[in-house]
């Protein structure tokens, strides 16, 4: 790396898109924004967004065939703008990799052995770990000259105590086949509770957060002094809150239930629950905008989708309250907690011996910047931190390199 080097290359690499952000971290500045999405299709679509040069995004769709042509396409587009891979003013490449296992608990440079070990936790990730693997090699044979590192979702709940992170079931069976609970969205829940706690004029050390990471996948968790002791994800993103298209908690013999009575397979059962299930299954939309649309409109199913939402959140905020014992915050992030103000007025609600409480004009500010939307009168502080994944990925992956 040269003294220079300071840009970082942040990338999402999904089963068939790509997301990217190149970032400066001399200033944080953002240089240029894309997504690559149906890769494997006719119609890929790519939609590019150089922000250094203050252009318009530039949208180009047809078939791109897989992740290295993917990849190639989104290098051409930076070079057009002068923000190319051969730059040496590229430090690093920062990978999200979902699942990190009981192994990697920091980011890590990757190199030969790091990559077999993300490989082999694919049996416990197989819709993500594959994909984040492709887009390390393709990067990898891009710039093979230049550090890739991985940033793992699941390393922020890796200080979870073994109390919460296992499950009660016979240990040997689940030590052999690495069952337990990892969690997901952990850059989400260090970036937005470190936030928070600068919101509050405070060190990460000094407060308990709760972090509401609600979007089309959604997540809470526990976090006390800056460390996460708790979170609803499992061994997979599966567990937890009602999402868009995922059950969230149910009984597991739901599941047996369905093989013997419904004679549905496991992969069936998997894809019921992942992707069928949540606000979806339960009232055929999963954005909340549309439900809250058509409860606006009077209609029950959509109400009841609603009213199942806000019953399990609160059911959260119930438990890591009683977990960390002092709450300093309830912090809301993500799609749905950044902006659906209904969603958060009604997971607090009646919760005002608890201390907490929403007002009603803060609420209705609309913002991209980290707020309070508590009363002064609060006890606990209620707040919107919009999180920042990519920057919490190209900062971690900085601090790394530039050490
Ligand atoms: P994410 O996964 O964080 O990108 O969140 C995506 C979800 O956020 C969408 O599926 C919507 O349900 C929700 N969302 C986005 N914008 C709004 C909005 N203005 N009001 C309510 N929900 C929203």
């Amino acid at each position: 790396m040269t003294a220079t080097a300071t840009r970082v290359l942040v990338l999402n690499s999904g089963s068939s898109s790509v997301k990217y952000q190149l970032l400066d971290m001399a200033d944080g500045r953002r240089l240029a924004v894309g997504l690559v999405e149906r890769i494997g299709e006719e119609n890929s679509r790519l939609a590019h967004t150089p922000l250094a040069t203050g252009g318009e995004k530039r949208e180009t769709e047809g078939a791109i065939a897989d992740h290295e042509t993917a990849l190639k396409t989104v290098a051409a587009e930076l070079s057009a703008d002068g923000l190319g891979l051969d730059s040496p003013q590229l430090a690093a490449i920062g990978h999200r990799v979902v699942h990190g296992g009981l192994r990697f608990t920091e980011p890590t440079v990757i190199d030969g052995a790091v990559l077999k070990e993300i490989e082999r936790l694919v049996p416990v990730a197989p819709l993500h770990n594959p994909a984040n693997i492709t887009g390390i090699r393709t990067a990898q044979a891009l710039r093979p000259d230049l550090p890739q590192v991985a940033v793992f979702d699941t390393a922020f709940h890796s200080t979870m105590p073994e109390y919460a992170a296992r499950y009660a079931i016979d240990v040997e069976t689940a030590d052999a086949h690495r069952v337990r609970r990892y969690g997901f969205h952990g850059t989400s829940h260090a970036y937005v509770s470190r936030r928070t706690a600068a919101l509050l004029g405070k060190d990460p050390s000094e407060v308990n957060v709760i972090v509401l990471h609600l979007g089309n996948g959604a997540s809470a968790s526990a976090v006390a002094g800056g460390r996460c002791v708790d979170t609803s994800m499992g061994l997979t993103p599966l567990e937890g809150l009602v999402m868009g298209t995922r059950s969230g908690d149910i009984d597991p013999a739901v599941t047996f239930h369905l093989k013997r009575v419904a004679g549905m397979s496991a992969d069936e059962i998997d894809e019921l629950l992942n992707k069928k299930s949540g606000l979806l299954g339960l009232c055929g939309d999963n954005d909340m905008r549309e439900i809250r649309r058509r409860i606006d409109e009077g209609d029950e199913r959509a109400a009841l989708a609603f009213d199942i939402y806000i019953h399990r959140l609160k059911k959260y905020i119930g438990a890591y309250y009683a977990v960390l014992g002092r709450v300093d915050a309830v912090v809301f992030t993500a799609g749905v907690g950044e902006n659906a103000a209904p969603v958060r007025e009604a997971a607090v609600a009646g919760l005002e011996e608890l201390g907490l409480a929403v007002d009603a004009g803060l609420n209705a500010v609309r913002s991209d910047e980290p707020r309070l939307i508590s009363p002064e009168y609060a006890r606990v502080a209620v707040a919107v931190v919009p999180t920042d994944e990519e920057l919490e990925i190209a900062q971690q992956t900085y601090a790394l390199v530039s050490a």
